[in-house]
């Protein structure tokens, strides 16, 4: 299939993988809109990526090994035991993931977006009107320019899917996570912790994720997330979307993180959050949602756009770059863009709606309705976790 204007609102993960798929496929005028007017790879923490799910995109061509990362092999659960500086350790699980500083990612795949794209950094959309035969985009530089075809990559507060799916509304889960990173070399004792180590400290009501990301620059970052409810006069405008980026958190909310930490973790995992800086420490309320479909008339949703699962699932990411490789295949095997934007649909539909309900349900067994941890051990470990898994989903279904 060939032709086609596209245009592309968000130039982040989705957006990147989205020019390329759209490229791959045969559109001929791409034009990608990103809000952001710096370097996005200036910011951006850790995330992780399921071993399989890696080697699947880097097959499609959406990944390589240039990009940094740390290999880990487990999944180490530790609960607060007196003094103990690690606490107890209540089980080890099979953690086959690579860890990923986003910047850097984030520049792999910038990089890959081909030179005849135009991306325009610093210009977003702010209306789109459907019209008979185009859609038209009106940008904030004050353009109104035409498209055959628009794909909504522009993160959880989509401007396309307000146009697409207007009913579709991010729901507050009821907790935050508190997020943070800061050089390895500040880790005191850092061989009580071994590289391939990634660390669950979990506690009645929430738990810490905790492992190690490339720094970009040869070095090593500790990277954590903190997932508890606030206590009831946070004083946050939870009820609509929302994000506190890193230098907004208040003091109070940022006191919260800590006195968890110091209360609830073990002592070597609680002082993580005082080896951050108050500057490097950010809040991300946990949102989900589902759009009832992935494309409608000439309009496509890929990555937070069309569908947001509780970062549990650790495949936030990896669903992006799977929206673009789907988009890519229906594209090239389409006759006509109706009819890729249908089969795209179908396929990405399905996984979004189950990464958002294996989301939730890691979510109750992980914050909202914790285990007794004290009595948990490896077997009841492993079954706890098989019953929370289900279908064997984390990290991100299988690319067929
Ligand atoms: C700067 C940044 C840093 C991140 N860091 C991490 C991290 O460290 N770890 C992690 O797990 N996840 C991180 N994420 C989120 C992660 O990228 C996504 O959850 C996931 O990869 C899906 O990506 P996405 O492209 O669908 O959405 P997003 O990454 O949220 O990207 C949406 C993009 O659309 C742009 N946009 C929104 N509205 C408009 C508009 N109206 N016009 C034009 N552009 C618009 C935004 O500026 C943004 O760049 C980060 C996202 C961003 C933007």
């Amino acid at each position: 299939m060939r032709g086609g204007r596209v245009a592309i609102v968000g130039g982040s993960v989705a957006g990147c993988a989205a020019a390329l798929a759209a490229h791959r496929g045969g559109a001929e005028g791409i034009t990608v809109y990103e809000r952001a007017a710096g370097q996005l790879a200036d910011r951006g923490v850790g995330l992780a990526m399921h071993n399989d799910r890696y080697g699947e995109l880097e097959a499609a061509g959406y990944m390589d090994a240039g990009t940094p990362w740390i290999q880990l092999g487990r999944r180490c659960w530790y609960v607060r035991d007196g003094s103990a500086p690690l606490g107890r350790l209540a089980g080890v699980l099979p953690f086959p993931f690579r860890t990923y500083n986003w910047g850097p990612l984030w520049r792999e795949l910038r990089g890959r977006v081909p030179e005849s794209v135009d991306f325009r950094p610093g210009t977003a959309i702010e209306r789109l009107q459907l019209t008979g035969d185009a859609v038209e985009l009106s940008t904030s530089d004050g353009r109104a320019d035409r498209f055959d075809f628009v794909i909504g990559a522009d993160g959880y507060r989509s401007v396309v899917r307000t146009a697409a799916c207007p009913e579709v509304r991010p729901r507050y889960a009821g907790y935050l996570a508190w997020r943070g990173a800061f050089p390895a070399e500040r880790l005191p004792d850092p061989g009580l912790w071994p590289v391939e180590d990634c660390v669950y400290a979990v506690f009645p009501g929430g738990h810490a994720v905790i492992y190690r990301i490339p720094d970009g620059r040869g070095g090593q970052r500790v990277n954590w997330v903190l997932y508890t409810a606030p206590p009831p006069d946070h004083g946050l405008p939870l009820d609509s979307p929302t994000s506190l980026p890193p230098g907004t958190l208040s003091d109070a909310l940022r006191g919260v993180a800590i006195e968890v930490a110091d209360t609830q973790l073990p002592p070597y995992w609680g002082q993580l959050m005082h080896l951050t800086a108050p500057e490097d420490t950010f809040i991300q309320p946990m949102y989900d949602f589902t759009a009832p479909r992935y494309a409608a008339g000439r309009l496509a949703l890929a990555g937070d756009a069309a569908t947001v699962a509780r970062p549990h699932t650790g495949g936030g990411a990896v669903k992006a770059l799977q929206d673009a490789t789907a988009l890519q295949t229906a594209l090239a095997s389409a006759a006509s863009w109706p009819e890729a934007l249908a089969s795209y649909d179908a396929v990405r539909s399905p996984v979004g709606r189950s990464m958002v309900d294996l989301g939730r349900r890691l979510g109750l067994g992980l914050v909202q309705e914790t285990p007794d941890w004290r009595t948990m051990d490896q077997p009841g470990l492993e079954q706890w976790w098989q019953q929370a898994d289900g279908s064997g989903a984390f990290g991100g279904r299988r690319l067929t």
